[in-house]
């Protein structure tokens, strides 16, 4: 996959990846071959195409410091938000990119 790059300096202990369309940007280079977290993070490349890429981040910004006034717990605030719910939930799923309707995220925001 081209758009795949390995950079790690720049995310914290926490985080293996990040994705700002049209890169997912790795830690690891092992994490290339790592099918989950690259399944994961092409979740977040279709909801950042979806809602036109930067609303997307500005939207997750929002819901993040919304999350963190429910929960109290920067952890839990993040795995919260909406796009994470979905990427989270769904991350094993071989062939879900496939047969996911658009906008699957919303269905999320609600749900716990
Ligand atoms: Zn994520």
């Amino acid at each position: 996959m081209k758009r795949v790059v390995v950079f790690p300096y720049i995310l914290s202990k926490s985080f293996a990846a990040v994705t700002i369309f049209p890169f997912i940007i790795l830690k690891r280079k092992e994490s290339k071959d790592d099918f989950v977290l690259i399944n994961h993070e092409k979740i977040h490349i279709r909801q950042q195409l979806e809602l036109l890429w930067l609303p997307f981040f500005i939207w997750f910004a929002m819901e993040y410091f919304i999350r963190l006034l429910q929960y109290r717990n920067f952890y839990l605030a993040y795995k919260n938000i909406s796009f994470e719910r979905e990427a989270y939930d769904r991350e094993h799923e071989i062939d879900y990119l496939n047969r996911r309707k658009a906008y699957s995220f919303l269905k999320y925001i609600f749900s716990s």
